[in-house]
């Protein structure tokens, strides 16, 4: 990388937040993300940019069809770490969401959602860690007048990161050790998402009043699966 590269001009780009789905088969998967852009209006084409790690990423390259989900201002962190920060591999997302098979035969995420797309890829170029799919559009739906979510609101408001598979991602801090005590919080560098030991995680057995450096070594961030060597002190 070139020494005069300064990344904090990337980060003045704007996004949305979206969820891609598509279908392999029997199987279905949705996964969070930013980058996806109309290119063209006549006829309607968009491009997507998946990370080559991701299941929704084979189904994609094996289907040829996917289905666009824009996340609106509904969504919480719980909504968009089942979508961006765990896989379908580990878990059915599908089972956890209202979601409707288009066309094409793939599904699309209704929940906090306030437009769908459905494309058809006629090319795709790689770009090294992500592939960009090239689609023809060939439905979309309105679904509801709500704000659309930018990722920009998504940082500021929802205090959310970029997943490591995500291209925005800017690598996590690690703990400071020398900080701790009882009622300590911390976060998730992962997702975002803050440890209170006034309230514990109950969702998994770990009572209120329960200081960070007590939880279970095998506890996990509840949002994004993390563990809790990525997560730091918030002050
Ligand atoms: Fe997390």
């Amino acid at each position: 990388m070139p020494d005069k590269l300064d990344l904090s001009a990337l980060w003045k780009l704007s996004y949305g937040l979206y969820i891609v789905a598509s279908r392999s088969g029997e199987r279905m998967n949705g996964q969070i993300a930013n980058a996806i852009v109309q290119v063209t209006a006549e006829p309607p084409k968009i491009i997507v940019a998946l990370n080559k790690n991701n299941l929704t990423h084979e189904f994609v390259a094996e289907s040829g069809m996917l289905s666009i989900s824009i996340i609106d201002t509904t969504a919480d962190m719980q909504f968009i770490g089942t979508f961006g920060f765990k896989s379908g591999r580990d878990i059915d997302k599908m089972s956890m969401c209202a979601w409707k098979l288009l066309d094409s035969g793939c599904p699309a995420i209704l929940d906090h959602s306030n437009a769908i797309i459905e494309g058809a890829v006629f090319d795709s170029v790689d770009v090294g860690t992500h592939t960009v799919f090239l689609a023809d559009i060939i439905s979309t739906e309105v679904l509801s007048d709500t704000e659309p979510m930018t990722y920009a609101y998504y940082h500021t408001v929802l205090k959310g990161k970029a997943s490591k598979n995500a291209p925005t991602y800017r690598g996590a801090n690690k703990p400071d050790e020398k900080k701790g005590g009882e009622t300590m919080k911390y976060v998730c560098d992962i997702c975002g998402y803050v440890y209170d030991p006034a309230i514990g995680d109950p969702d998994n057995g770990i009572d209120p009043g329960t200081p960070f450096d007590k939880l279970p070594d095998d506890w996990v961030c509840p949002v994004c699966g993390a563990g809790k060597d990525v997560f730091s002190p918030t002050d």
